[in-house]
């Protein structure tokens, strides 16, 4: 493979100290190969705020790589909002992650007063001009909620539309929706970097519950293999790390620029494939 992709690993903040520990351990290891950054996620309506503020600024600072917290609208109010987005800023953090969220359910709209991510990316705009690169998520299998594909794509395209730089999409299995994505999207005129996310397989319960909830396709025939391994974990991992291999080479063979890992803070199974395809060497 060649060593022009872009790599960047995403993290989750815990709420033990032995957690963070891990997470640090993580990320220490997976710094040794140069990521182009990482990324930290945010509990919709502020429940990770503090967690996700001191693990960018910890990951940024400490472990040197740049790292781009993600931050969602739907239950923040803009005040909240605009004083993070400074904290970051005065921080010297440079890339952000900008979504909607997902509230808790029964935690109705909260105090949320931007309801869509276009309205946050707009929002950020207004509020920092052009001091951050603004991620946005974009989802070849459709969006859970949209009312179907062409809709959710012209929801994607105002995002765009709104100031992003550059897209991470939800994972998927099936490298044909992410062609067929892209290939819509540059026909709408849209030309910003849609970097694929890659979720390892390393469990299968855990994996099949996710799926379902955020409209990700688990093929039949990696559900049915992993089923039947049961609780073999060398074999789901040996079957995964092939799965994920072999569809992030089609991925960047069919131009894919790069590849954004969805760790779940574990190091191994992400480094496996960047070993596998021998990335940035
Ligand atoms: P939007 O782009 O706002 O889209 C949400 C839905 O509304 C879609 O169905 C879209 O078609 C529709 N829509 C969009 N704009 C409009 C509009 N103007 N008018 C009417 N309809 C509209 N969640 C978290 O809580 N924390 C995280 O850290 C986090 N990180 C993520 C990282 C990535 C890379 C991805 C792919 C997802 C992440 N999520 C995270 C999940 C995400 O918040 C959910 O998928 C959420 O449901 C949608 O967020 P969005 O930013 O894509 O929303």
């Amino acid at each position: 493979m060649s060593n022009q992709h872009r790599v960047s690993f995403e993290f989750f903040p815990t709420k033990t100290d032995a957690g963070h520990a891990k997470l640090l351990t993580t990320a220490s290891k997976l710094a040794t190969y140069n990521p182009e950054f990482f990324s930290c996620t945010y509990g919709a309506g502020g429940s990770t705020r503090d967690r996700t503020l001191n693990t960018v600024l910890q990951l940024d600072g400490e472990i040197k790589v740049p790292t781009a917290p993600h931050l969602s609208c739907v239950g923040d109010s803009k005040e909240d909002l605009r004083e993070l987005l400074h904290l970051y800023k005065d921080a010297g953090i440079k890339r952000i992650v900008a979504l909607r969220g997902d509230l808790p359910s029964g935690m109705g709209m909260a105090n949320g007063e931007l309801r869509y991510a276009n309205e946050l990316v707009e929002f950020i705009r207004a509020e920092t001009g052009d001091h951050f690169y603004i991620e946005v998520a974009a989802y070849p299998e459709m969006h859970p909620q949209a009312r179907d594909f062409e809709v959710d794509l012209q929801n994607f395209a105002r995002k765009v539309q709104a100031g992003s730089d550059s897209a991470i999409t939800q994972y998927f299995f099936n490298p044909d929706c992410y062609f067929y994505f892209v290939e819509r999207t540059r026909k709408l005129g849209i030309d910003i970097p849609i970097v694929p996310g890659i979720m390892p397989i390393t469990n299968y319960s855990k994996l099949a519950r996710f799926s379902d909830s955020c409209g990700a396709e688990l093929p039949r025939w990696i559900r049915k293999q992993l089923e039947a391994y049961g609780d073999d974990i060398a074999s789901i991992q040996a079957f995964g790390e092939e799965v994920i291999t072999n569809m992030c080479e089609r991925l960047l063979e069919g131009g894919a620029p790069g590849l954004h890992f969805y760790t779940l803070n574990q190091a191994e199974p992400s480094l496996a494939v960047w070993d596998n395809l021998q990335l940035n060497r």
